[in-house]
């Protein structure tokens, strides 16, 4: 089995590959390591191979982690379902949110962001494969929640973030990431995120503009979701 440090590199380099083929700068994809369900002590094992940027879905596991590891510095970023009962813990502990899908959970974001923290990073998530089951504004809902979203004062809209249907097909996967892009663009604000891109389809993600790859396997290994989290 290879060590963390080892699957960051290939990982790493995997994206600098995919960049390159699409005459990309590496440095403007970020790589965001996904820690859910794996302790502490994986994420202490990243940072020591320098890794700074990590992602969590569940937030009392989050918070118990982001305890353990006060003494490092970290950037922590929010990707689960949201429910409004848990904005307020969020817009406390974390650098940036990935999955905002309806302006009341922005709102209150915005509200419970505290003033000694700078604006929150948003990205607003969209369901483009249109599946009923998956969280995620409509594509029809986005432009009037972005535009709602920008004129909250705690929040800094910075992007998109999609979590498209698996496809093994590379060709196939790049269907919704394009989507995506498209959206960011016909938004016409100024957004510099693009958060698509996972263990299976980064390549593809990237060759549509990807800006952070979310990456949890290829970093971690599988995960067990027997064990509570
Ligand atoms: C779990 C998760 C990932 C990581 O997926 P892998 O396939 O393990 O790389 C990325 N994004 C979100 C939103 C996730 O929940």
């Amino acid at each position: 089995m290879s060590t963390i440090a080892e699957n960051i590199a290939k990982v790493r380099e995997r994206i600098r590959e995919a960049a390159q083929a699409s005459q990309r700068d590496p440095e403007a994809v970020g790589l965001l390591a996904v820690s859910k369900t794996k302790p502490a002590a994986a994420i202490r094992e990243a940072h020591a191979a320098g890794q700074h940027d990590f992602g969590e879905n569940y937030l009392q596991e989050a918070l118990a982690k982001q305890a353990e590891l006060a003494d490092l510095d970290l950037v922590w970023h929010f990707i689960g379902p949201i429910q409004s009962n848990k904005t307020k813990p969020i817009a406390e502990h974390f650098h940036w949110v990935h999955s905002v899908d309806r302006l009341k959970i922005a709102q209150r974001l915005s509200e419970q962001r505290p003033a000694h923290l700078p604006p929150l990073n948003i990205c607003l998530q969209v369901n483009v494969s249109g599946e009923a089951s998956k969280s995620g504004c409509t594509p029809e809902e986005l432009p009037a929640l972005a535009q709602a979203v920008t004129q909250l004062p705690r929040l800094r809209l910075r992007g998109l973030m999609t979590i498209p249907e698996p496809s093994d097909d590379p060709q196939a996967q790049r269907v919704p990431l394009a989507r995506l892009r498209q959206l960011r663009d016909a938004l016409q604000a100024d957004l510099d995120a693009l958060s698509m891109g996972m263990s299976q389809d980064l390549e593809a993600a990237i060759a549509e503009g990807a800006t952070w790859v979310r990456i949890g396997t290829a970093l971690f290994g599988a995960r067990d979701y027997g064990s509570p989290h």
